[in-house]
Order: C-alpha cells, then structure tokens, then sequence
C-alpha cells in the first residue's frame, strides 16, 4: 500500500491531506501548517478529526520549502510504512497550454510562472511548493491539476474578450477557474440526480474566492471567472467584474499603479471593502452594521444577476448547486440567492435548507436545488492516482 498527497498552498498557509493510493482514495490524513513568514504552527489529525499534533515551529527562514519539509516530517510516523508515492498540488492557473493534469518537472515551471500576474493569490505559492518538492523528492512525481482544466470545454464565444485579434490569438481570454472543484461537484450530481447531471447546471462555488459555473451534461460550458481569478462574483477580498475604464480612472485620477490597482482588487475589495469589517461571511452575518448588511445584499445581488447571466447562455436552467464554505454552510445567503431566482421557477423547500439538506427544492420548484459539499483533495488525490498507478 503507498498514499497519495495533496497539497493546496496559500500565501500563510500550506493544507495537506493524505490519502490512501487507491481508485477511490480513501483519507487517512488532514493537515496545515498556517502562519509562513511569521509565527509558524502545524496541526496533524487523523480522517476522524481526532488530533495528532498540535506543535509551534521555528519562525526563522520558515518560507513554503520549509512548509513542505515539515509536512513530510510529521506525516510520515502515521503512515505505517505507506510511503507517500506522489504529491498532488492544486494550480490555479494552467492558460491554454496545460488542460489536464500533469506530472510535472522543472521544463514546465518557467510556463506556469508567467500565469503568476493572473493569480497572483495563489500561483506563487502553489509554485513555491512542487520547487521545493522537486528539490529535495526529485524521483517523487508531483502532479498538477489546474482550476482552469475543467473550463476548456467552454466553446469560443464563451471565451473570447472583444479585443483586436491579436490579443486575443496571445491568449487573452476567458479561462475560468474552481474547475477542481465543478469536477468534484459534477461527478457527485451525477451520483445523487443522474437524471439531471446531463442536463442545464449552474453550480455556484461560494467561499472566500467564488463564482458560478453553467454547465451541460456535466461539463464547463461558461463561467464568471475570465482571464484572472478577480472577475465575476464579489469575493472576499476581491471586487469581481469591474467596468475596465474604472481601473483607467483609478491610474489616471487617483495616480495608482499596476500593483497598487492589484492590490485594491484583489485584496481590499469585495466582502471586506464594502463592509470596512470583514471578508468573512460568518463575521458579517454576526453583525448588526449597515454596511455588513450592504455587503452581504451587494454580494447576493452580483450572484443573482450572473445565475440569470449564465441561465441565459445554457438556454434555461434545470439545477443549481450550491458548494464551498458559503454555499455549503450559509442558510440565509441560500435562501436570498434563491428569492431572487423565483422567476427562473427556483423555489426552495426551508426546513431543508435550513438543515442544509442536499436537495432543498420545494417539490414544485422548477429547477432542483441541491446543496453539495466539494471535496478538491479528493479529486487532486483521484487525478495524481490515474497519472501515477502501476498499469
Ligand atoms: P472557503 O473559501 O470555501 O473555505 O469558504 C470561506 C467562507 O465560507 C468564509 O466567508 C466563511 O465565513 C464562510 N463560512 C464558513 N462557514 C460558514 C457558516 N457556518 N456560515 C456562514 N459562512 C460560513
């Protein structure tokens, strides 16, 4: 028996999970090492949640290599001789050229860095880790799987920008990202609705990064995230769809750079930019302050009018799935998005949806709705287990 890893680094933080190698891997462990660049600590728990390390670590030169080094330290003692036999990472962005996943080597890095500017959230870091890992487990396969992969079904017109063609021939154009996890979701609707997984889907991933995929017959046919990962929805801490003479303004008037404006849109925006309090959804809900409310009606808004968006673009709408930390575990914004999808002929069963069960239609709506937790380890540790498994 050999495990599988999967690694999902952010800017502070390194998640791992640790799966057994198989088909359908199974979990065997959970953990995070949080607090890169300041004040380290890695956390180590089994499948069932029960702790197995809780520890402070070093501060000094701890960057994501040392991340790595550490999740490979403290995994191994509980892997009863089930040596990790490939990493999977998730990247966010894998452009035009990289549509599947990939067992990676140093040739490909120079690629994935240029898609640096286009996730700049994410990209860095997920590099950061297969360098390191390629570094110190140069036989070890690391495996790429991208959010934009699952997007590359997505016919022309859905991703083409209105620019002169020679940009658009460069590569400017709508890729879409979460596509690990629409893959995950897909594959789940199809085992919990079979009847209408091949049919007009949104699926609306809520989390701290969010958007909305419409897909038929289970795959990616457009989405709200484009070229970068700040369009469409209201996020976190990113402003979504902006008109693009707003960012000339912003340069022009207010005298802001590329960075400045990067930073302005993906960082002090959406969630926590229109409340001045948070960019978390449980802070804001808790709150009694006008602007946490004003944020919270801005943020259903933009996702009513992108669901009628991409209702539009499917010609109808047969389901909507709701998925990630907003969409698994936020009654009220459940209930708000689909009050104002009444016309689409959503309606939604409460109590259902209030116990966040997975079909929370009323049994008269015309469009089922589901809530269905994503899972994108499982579906990194599934990819890297197809790319690396003994024939
Ligand atoms: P994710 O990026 O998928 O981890 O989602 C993070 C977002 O989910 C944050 O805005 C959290 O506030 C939100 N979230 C997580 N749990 C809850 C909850 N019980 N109620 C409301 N929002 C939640």
């Amino acid at each position: 028996m050999s495990s599988i890893a999967v690694v999902n680094a952010g800017s502070s933080s390194l998640k791992f999970a640790v799966f057994d190698a198989a088909e359908t891997p199974v979990l065997r462990l959970k953990g995070a090492i949080d607090g890169i660049g300041a004040t380290p600590r890695a956390r180590l728990s089994r499948a069932d949640g029960a702790t197995l390390l809780d520890e402070a670590l070093a501060p000094e030169n701890f960057d994501h290599a040392a991340a790595t080094r550490t999740m490979m330290r403290i995994a191994a003692p509980w892997l009863d001789g089930a040596d990790i036999s490939a990493v999977g990472h998730r990247v966010v962005h894998g452009g035009g050229v990289f549509s599947a996943p990939l067992r990676i080597t140093e040739a490909d890095m120079e690629a994935l860095a240029r898609f640096i500017p286009l996730a700049p959230l994410h990209q860095p870091h997920n590099l950061a880790v297969i360098r390191a890992m390629l570094a110190e487990h140069p036989q070890l396969p690391q495996v790429a799987c991208f959010d934009t992969a699952f997007h590359a079904t997505q016919p022309p017109i859905a991703q083409a920008f209105a620019l002169p063609r020679k940009y658009s021939q460069a590569g400017l154009r709508r890729y879409g990202f979460h596509g690990i996890s629409y893959q995950y979701v897909a594959g789940r609707l199809k085992e919990v609705a079979p009847d209408l997984a091949s049919r007009r889907v949104i699926v609306a991933h809520l989390g701290n990064g969010a958007s909305l995929c419409g897909m038929i017959d289970g795959g990616s046919v457009a989405s709200t995230m484009g070229f970068t990962t700040v369009d469409g929805l209201m996020m976190g801490t990113r402003c979504g769809a902006l008109d693009p003479g707003a960012l000339l303004h912003l340069m022009d008037h207010y005298g802001l750079g590329p960075r400045e404006v990067e930073d302005l849109i993906y960082r002090q925006s959406g969630l926590l930019g229109v409340s001045g309090l948070s960019a978390d959804m449980r802070a804001l809900r808790a709150s009694a302050a006008a602007q946490a409310k004003e944020a919270i009606a801005l943020f259903v808004y933009r996702i009513r009018r992108e669901i009628g968006s991409l209702a539009a673009a499917l010609g109808g709408l047969d389901a909507l799935v709701f998925t990630a930390g907003i969409g698994e575990n936020d009654a009220a914004t459940r209930a708000e998005v689909a009050a104002g999808c009444a016309w689409l002929g959503v309606e939604l069963d409460d109590t259902a949806n209030r116990a966040a069960q997975t079909k929370i239609s009323a049994p008269q709506s015309s469009v089922a709705v589901f809530v269905i937790p994503t899972n994108e380890e499982l579906e990194i540790a599934r990819s890297a287990y197809r790319l690396v498994r003994p024939n």
